[in-house]
């Protein structure tokens, strides 16, 4: 398998490369040159296979074989090891034909452990083989600086810097990347949203001198890899479903940010998982549903909500579904971009609006809404959904049709967020991980939101 840009100016380069890379040199996102399908047959023979076997599995059509079958398999079970639940991602039934899949039951109480765990791994290890400097330079709305700074933090030969906007994550998301002590990890506090913080990012990166001079890789989901670790458990959850009732095709709903997460669903059924709809689940930040249900992509005004993963107006993963959707054409993705860039909009219309439409449903969810989800679940089965997992499940329950068999993507666990758990009157036990947190001291440095103020910071701590 090689990688080539959804802009066409790069490639075809391998798997480590591609990691390494990130967002790709021409300004595009890098996707696998062609995407493998695999027969019903071998999905029946992966049915039994434990989460980290399935991994092994799915990696083997996209490594090609740059990594050793016994270092890649090291490097998934220490990924995976640290999970509270056996199972990695179980699925629970909710009720009749609504089914949840927990993904947080790694370290950091949040679905982006599933691919950070594994990149701070894979980052240790090219780190070391290649006797490489690393400064992974990320953007996170509170879920993937925690879960990457916790994959790295300590490791010879990696820095960390993670920019997070101020005041607009929850209190423990702040206090899981803020509260480790370990010197090769930097938090900026930003002045700005989440927005501002990927696109000071997302122009380093694409300063190509800069970008390799300093080393720079990338954890956000513009590395492809996190997008490939996050169609496991699509695989994972279905063969779960199966299980325990007869289905031939299964929705999924996902909470919906950046479009990483759902992208790889949408992998995921392009390599042979039988999914009928994705179901997309935004806040009140909700251009991709616009998107969806009118073909118009255009950010609005920045909106700050219950769910502040998912608090994100420009999904930088929403260049990689274009292009498969406007049929893998570059030069068409390259004028699209750049119009996107100039005019602040993106329309797409006519059958291409119809193929769309045809793969995704789309709900926005409101901020009362959200409450009366997590309520009405508590009270009806006892099951407290956090703000972006009931995001989710309100979307489920608004697109799904009568008959239809619905995953739910469950992305974070209640105590990441007990903002709003405590709105809806309801008192929740921290896991003592997530307690403990409280007591520790925090590390970090407030910036103003220019790309002059971070690259100061960024000098200070790559010379300390
Ligand atoms: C990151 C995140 C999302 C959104 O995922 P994307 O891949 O950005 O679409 C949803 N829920 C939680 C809890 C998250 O951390």
């Amino acid at each position: 398998m090689e990688y080539i840009s959804t802009r066409g100016n790069v490639g075809k380069i391998g798997f480590i490369d591609a990691f390494l890379m990130g967002l790709a040199d021409d300004g595009g996102l890098l996707v696998p040159s062609e995407i493998p399908v695999f027969s019903a047959e071998k999905l029946k023979a992966w049915q039994n296979l434990s989460y980290q076997e399935l991994v092994l599995e799915i990696f083997g059509y996209f490594t090609n074989d740059e990594i050793p079958a016994e270092d890649l398999r090291a490097m998934v079970n220490a990924s995976y090891g640290t999970f509270r639940d056996p199972g990695v991602t179980p699925v629970r039934r909710l009720k009749d034909n609504l089914y949840l899949l927990e993904l947080f039951h790694g370290p950091t109480f949040a679905f982006k452990d599933i691919a950070l765990q594994f990149m701070g791994e894979l980052y240790t290890y090219v780190s070391r083989k290649q006797n490489k400097t690393i400064h992974i330079l990320g953007a996170t709305s509170g879920d993937t600086g925690a879960s990457a700074i916790q994959g790295v933090r300590g490791k010879d030969g990696i820095k960390i810097c993670i920019l997070h906007p101020h005041g607009k994550v929850s209190k423990v998301q702040e206090l899981q990347m803020t509260t480790v002590p370990d010197d090769n990890v930097l938090n900026l506090s930003v002045d700005g949203n989440f927005d501002d913080c990927q696109r000071i990012i997302k122009d380093l990166f694409a300063d190509l001198e800069f970008k390799s001079a300093n080393h720079l890789c990338a954890i956000n989901s513009i590395n492809f890899v996190r997008i490939l670790a996050q169609t496991v458990y699509y695989f994972y959850a279905y063969f779960q479903v199966a299980k325990q009732q007869d289905v031939k095709e299964v929705n999924f709903s996902v909470p919906t940010g950046n479009f990483g997460d759902i992208f790889a669903g949408y992998l995921a059924k392009r390599m042979g998982l039988p999914v009928n709809k994705l179901i997309l689940a935004t806040n009140e930040n909700n251009i991709l549903e616009r998107f969806i249900k009118e073909g118009v992509y255009m950010p609005g005004d920045f909106r700050s909500t219950y769910s502040p993963s998912m608090d994100i107006q420009v999904a930088s993963n929403f260049e990689r579904y274009l292009y498969y959707v406007l049929g893998e054409n570059p030069q068409l993705i390259t004028e699209l971009m750049n119009q996107f860039r100039k005019e602040g909009k993106l329309v797409i219309s006519g059958d291409d609006l119809l193929r769309v439409q045809a793969e995704f449903g789309a709900h926005g969810v409101g901020g009362q809404e959200c409450l009366d989800t997590i309520s009405k679940y508590k009270a009806e089965t006892d099951y407290l959904l956090d703000p972006h997992s009931a995001c989710g499940v309100a979307a489920a329950d608004q697109c799904a049709e009568s008959g239809d068999v619905t995953i739910s993507l469950a992305t974070a666990h209640p105590a990441k967020f007990d903002e709003a758990i405590r709105l809806c009157g309801i008192e929740q036990a921290f896991p003592e991980q997530i307690s403990s947190l409280f007591e520790k001291t925090q590390r970090q440095t407030r910036v103003e939101g220019t790309q002059e103020a971070i690259v100061s910071e960024l000098m200070k701590f790559y010379n300390a």
